[in-house]
């Protein structure tokens, strides 16, 4: 038995009046009873008569709409009225349907007119009680329900599941876009580190490494050396005479002087040599598996182009180089010693020359 009081209280009405003792005549208290029960049911109980047109309605069905009992005339006309028009073709059809044959069950949800004018879901429910001998309906009986706020609850879990999706949707959508922000962010972070990177280790003036950068290489090199057991030179060499060239011609020409001979020397070593300013007007070279031998050669390339060259207008000058090969246990410190021992001795010996150590 239901648990609402209300259904309860009316289910405690039927059984008084199914006991009741004064009805003595069969047909006529069964009747009466039915009465009764039809008064006090909540559900819109109807009784379709299909000959005469007749539909009776039990006084639940105008308590349900909130109408006065029995101020609609007793015809199919009042139930097609209150049904909302947006439901009526599918009441039709689902009717059409059960009462050919086509479907088996008559039960159907819609809304139907208030007195207030507002709409309230129903189940309708009916059954076919009697035939023609044709076989087309003469009796279908069935009933309203009430299922309004079920309906609403049902409309409104409904909603706040699509909300739920789209917020779902939107935060993915907002994660995604943080997601690809934070990416883009990282690329420009990455691209500064790289151009800090590459400033801190190039000499401003000339574009190749500094010496803090060739220092850091010359270590990488020694390292390696020790790994492989592979050889590596390296050479030192300083432009000769330079300061006449700033004294005579400017200090921007001698700027640019050291930014040719710069890149003239780029252009003539290996892709794996390293090139750097030292400082001033000294450069150094790092030439990764050669031995002093070879790097006698490639350095002496070198002095002969940079020697060679129209630095500025006609201007040509020479350097000095002191070249050395790594040997075991050196460090940086000592074989930039070295190197500038032997460009010491260049210079002593007359400049425009290769020394090694
Ligand atoms: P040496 O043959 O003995 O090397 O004679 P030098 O005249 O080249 O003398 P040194 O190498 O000792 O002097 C280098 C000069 O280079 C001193 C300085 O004025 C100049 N110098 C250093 N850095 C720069 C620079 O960035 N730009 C210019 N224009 N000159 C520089
Ligand atoms: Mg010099």
């Amino acid at each position: 038995m239901s648990k609402d009081p209300q259904q309860t209280e009316q289910w405690h009405q039927i059984q008084e009046i199914m006991n009741d003792p004064d009805d003595t005549t069969p047909d006529q208290g069964d009747a009466r009873k039915l009465g009764y029960v039809l008064e006090v049911i909540q559900e819109g109980v109807w009784d379709w008569k299909a000959k005469t047109g007749h539909v009776e309605r039990s006084p639940g069905w105008y308590r349900m709409l909130d109408y006065d009992v029995g101020v609609f005339p007793e015809t199919v006309f009042t139930w097609e009225n209150v049904i909302h028009p947006d439901d009526f073709a599918t009441v039709m059809q689902h009717f059409e349907d059960y009462t050919s044959g086509s479907i088996a069950t008559y039960e159907i949800e819609y809304r139907c007119r208030k007195a207030g004018g507002e709409y309230l879901w129903i189940r309708d429910q009916g059954k076919i009680v009697e035939r023609n001998p044709d076989g087309s309906v003469a009796r279908m009986i069935g009933a309203h329900l009430d299922i309004h706020e079920q309906k609403i609850a049902q409309f409104t879990l409904h909603r706040q599941n699509e909300l739920l999706s789209e917020d779902k949707f939107t935060l993915e959508n907002l994660v995604k876009q943080r997601t690809s922000e934070l990416q883009e962010a990282n690329r420009k972070l990455e691209e500064n580190i790289k151009q800090i990177d590459q400033l801190s280790n190039t000499d401003y003036l000339t574009a190749i490494y500094n010496r803090q950068k060739l220092e850091k290489e010359l270590n990488h090199e020694i390292a390696r050396s020790k790994r492989y057991r592979s050889p590596f030179s390296v050479a030192l060499f300083d432009i000769d005479n330079f300061k006449t060239i700033n004294d005579t011609c400017g200090h921007q020409v001698g700027d640019l002087v050291l930014q040719k001979i710069g890149q003239l020397t780029r252009e003539n070593i290996r892709e794996t040599d390293v090139l750097g300013r030292w400082g001033g007007d000294e450069f150094f070279i790092i030439l990764p598996g050669v031995d002093l031998e070879q790097a006698m050669l490639s350095i002496e390339k070198i002095r002969c182009l940079i020697s060679e060259a129209e630095l500025y207008n006609s201007l040509k000058l020479t350097s000095s180089f002191g070249v050395t090969e790594y040997t075991q246990g050196d460090t940086v410190g000592s074989i930039y010693k070295r190197t500038d021992t032997a460009l010491y001795q260049a210079k002593n010996s007359g400049r425009n020359r290769v020394v090694s150590y």
